[in-house]
């Protein structure tokens, strides 16, 4: 099958017309040994090449330019399939924009594609060099250092805290992890996260309980997490708990049961944050929405999780407007990465600016990722890269450094 792959780069330094003609050179003696065709346009400050050949083949020749030290910060942008090769006659073209006067240049470039001027026209691999070309993409391109000027400070190895020993016969327990505002080097809030016997996963908690015994047992395993931040103690951050959308509507007063345990355990509803996935609130939207009025007239603040990873999305802002919006990890993974990503993850950015929600991303454990993400404006993590969740005990905090030159 004929697939096309499209990235963009940053070049490292700069590079001379000669030494981008012998790049284009090698890379093309290459590529025809795997029949693998396209495009290099080059601006001087970015490449952005079109990839076109088998799918093992462009995924090897695309291995191969990621490892090229002469640019960096690879975005892929398409990856698609078709029935013909765009540039079918040029091997691996080389396209200096540079060469061109600005109103010529698309239809220099245009005279060497091998498409029929109808499909020219609709075809997206067109569309995103048109936009390259007239700088459009600039827009959506964020420009961040080589991961290798960051590293991570190392936190002392002495517990700040002594762990809390929950009582025996205590059904489950809780890990915390924090989430973090980097740039200021602080920690806003500990997330509480269940945890069943033997460290078992909140999964594997719930599973083993009876399917209708499972809201209640959510409800009450919070009071654990409460005595937990008691005993730890909050200072200046919130606690964040995660419940089941539909564990605030079970019963009547669960919200007031809940607010009731807050103040049992000397927290202040003001130091709570309840998560809730978008999943189950669809299914009994009115329910939840009483629920949530119930918790946000006692000062508790809420939070979607898992944001874009479930069916509604952006469409449940349009009826219900949470505090804070976590962004799920499927779409923090190798964000640096993935044009798609980006596209998705500056739509939510903009729309939450919009609407003053704050948001958090997930899931955070590439040092890229994060590089990535503070750029485009994001200031709230949560992720394996700060740190980990601790069972019953305050877990160290790695904040990323600038290298010493
Ligand atoms: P969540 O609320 O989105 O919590 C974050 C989950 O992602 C946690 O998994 C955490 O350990 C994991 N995580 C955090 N940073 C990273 C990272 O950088 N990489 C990776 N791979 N994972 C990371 P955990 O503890 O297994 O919890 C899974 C889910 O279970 C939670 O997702 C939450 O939805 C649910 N959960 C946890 N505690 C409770 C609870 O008390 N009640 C209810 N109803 N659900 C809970
Ligand atoms: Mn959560
Ligand atoms: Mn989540």
């Amino acid at each position: 099958m004929l697939s096309t792959l499209i990235y963009r780069s940053q070049l490292a330094g700069s590079v001379s017309p000669e030494q981008l003609k012998a790049l284009v050179e090698c890379a093309r003696v290459k590529n025809a040994k795997a029949d693998v065709t396209g495009i290099l346009l080059c601006d001087g400050q970015h490449f952005f090449q079109v990839l076109e050949g088998s799918v093992d083949n462009v995924q090897r020749v695309y291995q191969r330019i990621s490892t090229d030290n002469r640019h960096f910060n690879l975005i892929e942008l398409l990856r698609d399939y078709a029935p013909a090769r765009r540039f079918g006659n040029a091997g691996m073209a080389l396209f200096n924009l540079g060469d061109y006067p600005q109103h010529v240049v698309m239809d220099a470039l245009l005279k060497q594609v091998t498409l029929n001027e109808e499909r020219i026209r609709d075809d997206r691999v067109v569309k995103f060099l048109r936009s390259f070309i007239e700088g459009r993409d600039k827009e959506t391109f964020v420009k961040i250092d080589p991961a290798s000027e960051w590293t991570l400070t190392t936190p002392s190895l002495i517990p700040a805290h002594p762990a809390f020993q929950p009582a025996a016969g205590q059904h489950c327990e809780f890990a915390l992890q924090p989430i973090v505002d980097v740039a200021n080097r602080q920690i806003i809030s500990w997330e509480a996260l269940i945890r069943g016997q033997r460290g078992a996963s909140p999964a594997d908690y719930f599973a083993q309980l009876p399917e209708d015994e499972r809201y209640q047992a959510d409800l009450d395993a919070k009071t654990y997490a409460f005595q937990l931040a008691q005993h730890l103690g909050l200072r200046e951050q919130t606690l964040s708990i995660n419940l089941l959308p539909m564990t605030l509507v079970m019963s009547e007063d669960a919200v007031g049961h809940l607010i009731a345990q807050i103040r049992q355990h000397g927290l202040r509803p003001e130091q709570i944050v309840v998560e809730v996935t978008e999943d189950e609130i669809i299914s009994r939207f009115d329910a939840f929405h009483l629920a949530v009025r119930q918790l946000k007239a006692a000062g508790i603040s809420l939070a979607l999780d898992d944001f874009g990873a479930g069916f509604a999305g952006l469409s449940l802002l349009a009826d219900f407007q949470p505090d804070k919006v976590k962004i799920d990890r499927k779409l923090i993974t190798d964000i640096h990465r993935s044009g798609p990503r980006q596209a998705i993850v500056l739509a939510i950015l903009k729309c939450c600016q919009a609407l003053e929600i704050t948001v958090i991303a997930e899931g955070v454990e590439k040092i890229e990722e994060w590089l990535w993400l503070e750029r485009a404006g994001v200031r709230y993590y949560q992720g394996f890269l700060f740190a980990r969740p601790a069972l019953n005990s305050l877990p160290q905090v790695c904040w990323p450094a600038r290298r010493s030159a």
